[in-house]
């Protein structure tokens, strides 16, 4: 079972259960891109991603940017990520949408996979990855309405969904996921400290998608790997 998105590089964050048997483990910034490789370096089923996340924009400047692109080139990462827009904790919008941009255009130069974070955002997430024609990826711990949802989907998006479609009364994910195709979600824990709480997420999906939880686990795993294109 693939961990599309678990921040293994972080303290607080358990190594998961045997039941785990590949992660992708995304960066946040400067700061841990090389965290984030070395986390990966002696594992063949971990696999990580360079990018900026929005939490972390003001620490970040236009160089840092060419410093990411150097870091993609040295460094095959499997995506760019996590990188998007987080209009509930983060003011500057404009700052947002510009790192944001920028990252797409990466990622389209080096033909790689966005992992992005939209909160409070998912509608100008979406306009800003429509506007570059070959972008794809993954709207990790989706947030945003079954419309829009169904938006990305039409682009070819995956939507990514954590401990919170766990929650038995999170009844608008649940819609979500009953709703879109199977053929476009990825399970993730993202920095969760519960070890098991992968197979919690994949149990609820098949519950949804009234499937056998072994069929949901293939189903992810054949997405992730043909997402971030996994051997
Ligand atoms: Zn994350």
């Amino acid at each position: 079972m693939l961990n599309s998105h678990i921040h293994l590089d972080f303290d607080n964050v358990n190594t998961p259960s045997a039941a785990t048997t590949g992660a992708i483990v995304p960066a946040t910034g400067k700061e841990n891109w090389d965290s984030v490789i070395q986390c990966c370096a002696k594992d063949d089923n971990r696999h990580f991603a360079l990018g900026i996340h929005p939490w972390f924009i003001e620490d970040h400047q236009m160089i840092d940017l060419y410093d990411l692109e150097i870091k993609i080139e040295d460094e095959n990462p499997i995506a760019v990520g996590e990188c998007g827009l987080d209009y509930l904790k983060v003011k500057d919008q404009n700052q947002q949408r510009f790192f944001f941009d920028e990252q797409i255009s990466l990622a389209n130069r080096y033909k790689l996979p966005l992992i992005v974070h939209a909160v409070q955002a998912t509608e100008d997430a979406t306009d800003l990855l429509k506007s570059h024609a070959s972008s794809r990826g993954v709207i990790h711990a989706y947030s945003g309405s079954l419309q829009q949802a169904k938006r990305l989907v039409d682009i070819g998006f995956y939507l990514g969904f954590g401990s919170k479609l766990a929650d038995p009364h999170a009844y608008k994910l649940h819609d979500i996921v009953k709703y879109i195709p199977a053929e476009h979600i990825l399970i993730e824990t993202d920095d969760n400290q519960n070890s098991d709480g992968l197979i919690q997420v994949v149990e609820r999906i098949a519950k949804i998608k009234k499937i056998a939880v072994e069929e949901a686990i293939a189903q992810c795993d054949d997405n992730a790997r043909k997402l971030f294109n996994l051997s």
